[in-house]
């Protein structure tokens, strides 16, 4: 094999569905030299982590936890924990990533009954209730912040209640607005919720944040059949990251580094000036957008200041801007996916991207790209 050389990728702009910018602080500490993961400056490390991230969640959850790997192995810990074989999940219809839950609850051993709604608006609180009453299931799934589609989802508190009306755990995932856009698990009363590091947070992948209410665990640990995959298995990580700390898998440790320096950021902006700030900044974006004659997907208020769907004028393809975006100006975006593939792209304005430079630069860049 000829020599390889050092690794020199090119220099991006982040500005697409993820992974978003990174901070430097966030750099420099995913670079720190690691120490053992049972060393007990390491132990240190995860309970700091830990409190942040329930500050960060908005929950006094004692179950909170940084699961190894990305997005998804922390979505599939909590479905496939609080799922049990036979078991039936309400997952919603209007975007990618409810499909991905529903296949992730079928291979738990549960039945996935979707909430036909279309792609590009929220659920309504009023169709959960009825899919509730119907199929009288035990978890449901809510994408508080769906990727592909740049759909928000604003009534949480009246889901979780049409949910626990019929005794069913909220499973929700806040992949793309954790850090970004106003989420209170305890107050709206979300059993579980799930993110990933690369999104709001400014992270690189590997580490995301994973929490499960005291009467979720308590499900999780009275199962009859242990959870399918031992690695995501919450009462096996009980051993790690609760009062034992004893060996159940090899922590990435340069990830809870990362994330834990991520969240210390947010501590230190404030959560609400944080939401505020990617509000403000997405508002722009968007303005820009308009006035280079990009199109809307999403009514006003469904729409996610972390990532906007537009059209783009004139029937251009979403593939070639993005390539030219990418080749000719270094900046990220990204097409649509799945019902919006071909005739919309996704714009990011996440964490350390919703400031005035990446979204002037994105703007001007893609000015550039229309003319
Ligand atoms: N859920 C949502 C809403 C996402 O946007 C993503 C990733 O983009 C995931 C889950 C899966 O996360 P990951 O790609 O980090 O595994």
């Amino acid at each position: 094999m000829d020599s390889v050389d050092e690794l020199q990728p090119p220099d991006r702009l982040l500005m697409g569905p993820g992974p978003s910018e990174t901070h430097p602080r966030v750099l420099r500490a995913f670079g720190t030299p690691p120490i053992g993961h049972l060393d007990p400056a390491f132990v240190e490390v995860m309970d700091e982590t830990q409190d942040l991230l329930r500050e960060t969640l908005r929950t006094d959850n004692e179950w909170t936890i940084p699961v190894s790997g990305t997005g998804s192995a922390a979505m599939e810990a909590a479905v496939g924990n609080l799922l049990e074989p036979g078991e039936t999940m309400l997952v919603p219809g209007n975007g990618y990533f409810g499909g991905r839950m529903a296949e992730m609850a079928r291979r738990a051993g549960g039945e996935a009954v979707t909430i036909e709604t279309p792609w590009g608006e929220p659920l309504d609180p009023e169709d959960v209730r009825a899919a509730c009453a119907e199929h009288d299931p035990d978890v449901v799934g809510v994408v508080h912040a769906e990727t592909s589609t740049g759909v928000r989802q604003p009534s949480m508190p009246a889901i979780t209640e049409a949910a626990h009306d019929h005794d069913a755990f909220v499973l929700a995932d806040c992949v793309t607005s954790l850090g970004g856009i106003e989420f209170r698990m305890d107050e709206w009363g979300v059993d579980a919720a799930y993110s990933a590091g690369q999104k709001c947070l400014s992270c690189p992948p590997g580490a995301s944040p994973l929490s499960i209410s005291d009467g979720a665990m308590e499900k999780v640990l009275d199962r009859e059949d242990p959870v399918r995959s031992w690695y995501l298995d919450l009462s096996l990580l009980e051993g790690y990251w609760g009062e034992e700390r004893s060996y159940h898998h090899t922590a990435p440790v340069n990830n809870i580094y990362a994330l834990r320096e991520a969240l210390r950021l947010i501590h230190e902006e404030g959560l609400v000036a944080r939401w505020e700030r990617h509000r403000r900044f997405s508002g722009a974006l968007r303005e820009g957008l308009w006035a280079l004659g990009l199109e809307p997907v999403v009514a006003p208020s469904a729409r996610l200041p972390s990532l906007t769907t537009a059209r783009l004028p004139g029937g251009l393809a979403p593939g070639a801007v993005v390539e030219t975006m990418r080749e000719e100006h270094d900046v990220e975006i990204a097409t649509g996916l799945g019902a919006f593939a071909d005739e919309a792209v996704r714009i990011g304005c996440m964490g350390h991207g919703a400031r005035r430079g990446p979204v002037l630069e994105t703007l001007g860049a893609l000015g550039e790209t229309l003319s």
